[in-house]
């Protein structure tokens, strides 16, 4: 037997339907907002991420499936979507025909991490991109779309966390500073922040490890540090949260793991999973449009984990009901034979139904409606042709009526959709 890849998995049913579901409320509520839906490739080539996600990031350090094709071309399983979106964006001239553009995508990501609870090696992320708006009412949108969708599916005990991350006027001096602060406290830091201290010392502040936590507990903040312009329009995003009656939490350590964040950072936290606590993720990135080749362009955007959403709306009890069924039971060879084509006709009509194929007796045809959680049954045998009515028997109440053949589809539809 063929088993599944390491850290990989199967979303089959039941568990499926409630992936469903919050894919509904997605879409449904990103259309709202005016947000179109782009299909990408779940492959680019190795320098897309190279660029867009910085060479000194854990991504692309030690996580991507990066191979050589048969052609000697680099590529690589995406390991998330926003450079992928981006490219998509500069690629079409999507600006020609209007600056503004929103756009999700949802869909599996790659990495190779250490597999644990919750964590995939193929993973799924709900993705939201918001280009040409540099003022921060795309900051309050994107977030306004983020806490709204979460809110919709009864995620419990989540927090918005906020930072502004500057811009290339005032982040190099903060940076400084804090290569400075962090040089200082190298022995008491995990290898890699030593590493990264001197290239990328915000990643220091973003460290899990709890020698680095302690060490960083003084570190100058970004906050103290930004240019007018990144004041105000952090002033302007916390404002118009506010009005919205967003609640946030100042978070100066929120630094995330890519390059090109710029200005607004936000979290979604849940104290729900444990040590994995972030649901979702994102930000300004007004410097990766221009990183990947294409013209200036400011850019705001977040990602969804949905595998971590999904296990904490299941630990929630979050359930979606099944699809209320009839089950047709028939008794011989004509009444099999009927009850097929009324199977089909059910079918067609848009009615659940299904249908034992295997000439059981009628306890193990129950036992099977009752197992499929079939809230009516449709009875049909040898009587029943006789009388062209079949009998239908609700689960619940173990009612049962005659159904004349001439209205059976009507019938049995107008049933279901009341139970
Ligand atoms: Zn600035
Ligand atoms: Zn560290």
């Amino acid at each position: 037997m063929i088993s599944l890849i390491k850290g990989f998995r199967d979303i089959a049913p039941p568990d499926v339907e409630l992936w469903q579901h919050v894919e509904a409320t997605a879409r449904k509520l990103f259309s709202d907002f005016g947000f179109s839906e782009i299909r990408l490739p779940i492959m680019e080539k190795t320098e897309l991420f190279a660029r867009g996600i910085g060479a000194d990031t854990d991504i692309v350090e030690k996580e991507m499936y990066t191979f050589t094709d048969r052609g000697g071309e680099m590529l690589t399983l995406r390991p998330e979507a926003t450079a992928g979106v981006a490219r998509a964006y500069i690629e079409h001239n999507m600006a020609a025909v209007d600056p503004v553009r929103k756009l999700f995508t949802t869909g599996p990501m790659f990495r190779r991490e250490r597999p644990q609870k919750g964590r995939f090696r193929q993973f799924y992320q709900l993705n939201a991109e918001l280009f040409g708006v540099p003022g921060p009412a795309a900051d309050v949108q994107a977030i306004l779309l983020l806490v709204t969708l979460l809110k919709r599916l009864d995620t419990p005990d989540v927090t918005v966390h906020l930072n502004s991350l500057g811009c290339p006027e005032c982040r190099p001096a903060y940076k400084a500073l804090l290569t400075e602060y962090v040089a200082a406290r190298s022995a008491a830091l995990c290898e890699n922040c030593v590493r990264r201290g001197s290239t990328n010392p915000l990643r220091v502040l973003d460290c899990k490890a709890p020698d680095c936590r302690v060490a960083m507990i003084g570190a100058p903040a970004i906050s103290e540090h930004l240019c007018p312009a990144c004041r105000e329009h952090f002033a302007l995003v916390t404002e118009g949260l506010g009005a919205l009656g967003i609640q946030f939490e100042l978070n100066p350590r929120l630094v995330r793991g890519l390059d090109y964040y710029t200005r607004t950072t936000f979290e979604v936290q849940t104290t729900s999973l444990g040590a994995q606590n972030a649901v979702a993720g994102g930000g300004r990135y007004d410097g990766l449009l221009e990183a990947l080749g294409g013209p200036p362009t400011p850019a705001v955007g977040f990602a969804i984990g949905m595998d971590r959403l999904l296990e904490l709306l299941a630990e929630n009890g979050a359930k979606v009901e099944p699809r209320a069924l009839v089950f047709l039971a028939c008794l011989g060879d004509d009444a099999q034979k009927l009850g097929f084509s009324w199977l089909c006709a059910l079918n067609l009509a848009g009615v659940a139904a299904e249908m034992d194929f295997f000439g059981r007796s009628l306890k193990s045809q129950m036992k099977r409606a009752d197992r499929l959680g079939a809230r009516y049954v449709l009875m049909l045998g040898g009587d029943e042709l006789n009388n062209r009515a079949a009998v239908l028997r609700n689960m619940a109440t173990k009612e049962q009526e005659p159904v004349p053949f001439a209205s059976l589809v009507e019938t049995v539809a107008a049933r279901l959709s009341a139970a």
